[in-house]
């Protein structure tokens, strides 16, 4: 149970200077320089982050090839790579309020979402690679009698992981748990926007007893330190959450460099339809606006574009504003707040720009649409529903990342279908109906990497999570995502 004592006890603890985490220690970047860590929570701001270079990313991914090359993790018992990383889990779950508070102060996430899906579930992810370890094997292949066909999995090397800002510890214990779990060597390069609670993780991993230089963080700007490490020469596999744009440049470091594999989480523009046979209306229209509003919008695959029935339009648009007027936006350290902060100043002026072009293109702003509670500095905007929105409309296209719904509506199945598939992306849709063959019809023609039927928004660690189209190519959580992390190799034995 959190308790607002304890929080408000957290919540202007003092961070200081950040180094870089690199070979078991902190180091101060090579240049000295560093970045101011702004909260979003009142626009001030309390730390500094190291400035990385590309020197700097550099010395990080000697430090991890050394690490894998001598075997000190790579070639350790599993039952001791076991070991180590449950009780990296431990460790989170004992420091997940400092941790989710320590998050929030960077990114604004409201805390009961930030404890539960940021810190708690980077602890039980840890613990669910850690868990697979001696539970995964290879393979005999069915060969001839005379013949052994092997099927191993290496651990590939060094791995790279760069992550965004929302989510850090969420996403990037995706990452970092079944890297290492594999037995590789990491280098993670997290948001400027959101470094702190992930350097805390790989001190804690440190404290695990995880041997120096198999898990390294370099902070600093995307395009100096991203960029070194996706152009490393040392780096085998990069794995990569964030924005298409910079998805585009990490394929085009892997082409002028190594080749290295890369795995793409990219953006969503997410279909939530909504059929008017759906079997309970005001739960989807419930559940619906959380979709959409929690975290400000701030979620990969927020169901950012509502499709609905044209005979049930304008009941449920009208609750879906109830919804969204009743949220609580405010001080995500705040117990009683439903929805916290937009990340950065960029971020809620650019949403609020969509509003505005959405409103240029002919949308209706039915509610919302502005920046509230400017006496804090923070960064906060009401949830907004825009209706009337064209298929083609830049609102409809884009991805806002921000607490905006872009409404259309539609007539029935094949309109819906050709509506929710009319943009580049693929992440993420949802289906609200009675009608079971319907639903079975539209998870095979929505094209995406997640359907939610008569929800919107659930998973948990046992389903895979990635896209399809310009969403990406890599897959996150489950078994599955061990495959990003090791190389298969066979062996094919005369007897
Ligand atoms: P972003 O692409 O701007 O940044 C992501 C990371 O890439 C950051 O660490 C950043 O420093 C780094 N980066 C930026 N430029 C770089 C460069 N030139 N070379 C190497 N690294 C570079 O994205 P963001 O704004 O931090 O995150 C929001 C985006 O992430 C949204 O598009 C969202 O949909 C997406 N996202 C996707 C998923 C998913 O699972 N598919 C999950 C969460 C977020």
């Amino acid at each position: 149970m959190l308790d607002q004592t304890a929080i408000d006890a957290l919540r202007h603890e003092t961070v200081g200077d950040q180094g870089h985490f690199c070979d078991g220690k902190s180091v101060a970047s090579k240049s000295g320089e560093t970045l101011d860590v702004i909260s979003p929570i009142d626009g001030k701001r309390f730390a500094n982050l190291a400035a990385g270079t590309p020197e700097d990313m550099d010395e990080a991914v000697a430090s991890a090839r050394r690490a894998f090359e001598d075997g000190r993790w790579s070639k350790a018992a599993p039952s001791h790579r076991k070991k180590v990383l449950l009780r990296l889990a431990d460790l989170i779950e004992r420091d997940a309020l400092k941790l989710a508070v320590l998050g929030i102060r960077d990114n604004g996430t409201e805390i009961n979402m930030a404890y539960k899906a940021e810190a708690l579930s980077a602890a039980a992810t840890f613990r669910y690679y850690a868990e697979a370890i001696d539970k995964v094997y290879g393979q005999i292949a069915p060969t001839a009698e005379n013949v052994l066909g092997l099927v191993h999995h290496a651990p590939v090397g060094v791995v790279g992981a760069i992550v965004p800002w929302n989510f850090p510890l969420m996403i990037g214990a995706w990452k970092i748990a079944p890297a290492l779990a594999a037995g590789n060597s990491l280098v993670l390069k997290p948001a400027e926007s959101a470094s702190l609670s992930l350097l805390k993780v790989a001190e804690l991993a440190s404290e695990a007893g995880l041997p120096d230089g198999v898990f390294n963080v370099v902070t600093g700007a995307g395009a100096v330190v991203g960029e070194a490490l996706a152009l490393s020469m040392e780096v085998d596999v990069l794995v990569f959450t964030g924005s298409g744009a910079t998805g585009r440049r990490l394929l085009n470091y892997a082409a002028a460099s190594n080749l290295k594999r890369c795995y793409l989480e990219l953006g969503g523009k997410s279909p939530n339809i909504v059929f008017s046979d759906a079997p309970d209306l005001a739960q989807a229209a419930k559940v619906s606006a959380a979709g959409i509003f929690r975290n400000s919008g701030q979620v990969c695959v927020a169901g950012s574009r509502l499709l609905v029935q044209e005979d049930i339009l304008d009941d449920f648009v009208a609750e879906i504003c109830l919804h969204a007027e009743a949220f609580r936006v405010g001080d995500p350290l705040d117990l009683n707040t439903q929805i916290g902060a937009v990340h950065s100043l960029p971020q809620l002026e650019a949403d609020l720009q969509f509003v505005v072009t959405a409103e240029s293109e002919g949308a209706e702003r039915r509610t919302g649409g502005s920046r509230i509670l400017q006496e804090t500095g923070g960064y906060y905007m009401q949830p907004t529903v825009m209706t009337n929105v064209k298929p083609t409309d830049t609102i409809a296209q884009q991805e806002v990342f921000g607490p905006v719904l872009a409404v259309t509506a539609f007539q029935d199945e094949a309109d819906a279908i050709r509506i929710a598939n009319s943009t580049q992306y693929g992440l993420a849709a949802g289906v609200w109906t009675a009608n079971l063959s319907r639903a079975h019809r539209m998870i095979s023609e929505i094209r995406s990497g997640v359907i939610h039927v008569n929800t919107y928004g659930g998973s948990d660690l046992t389903v895979p999570l990635g896209g399809v189209k310009q969403s990406g190519n890599g897959h996150d959580k489950s078994l599955h995502a061990l495959d990003k992390y090791v190389d298969m190799k066979t062996a094919w034995i005369q007897l």
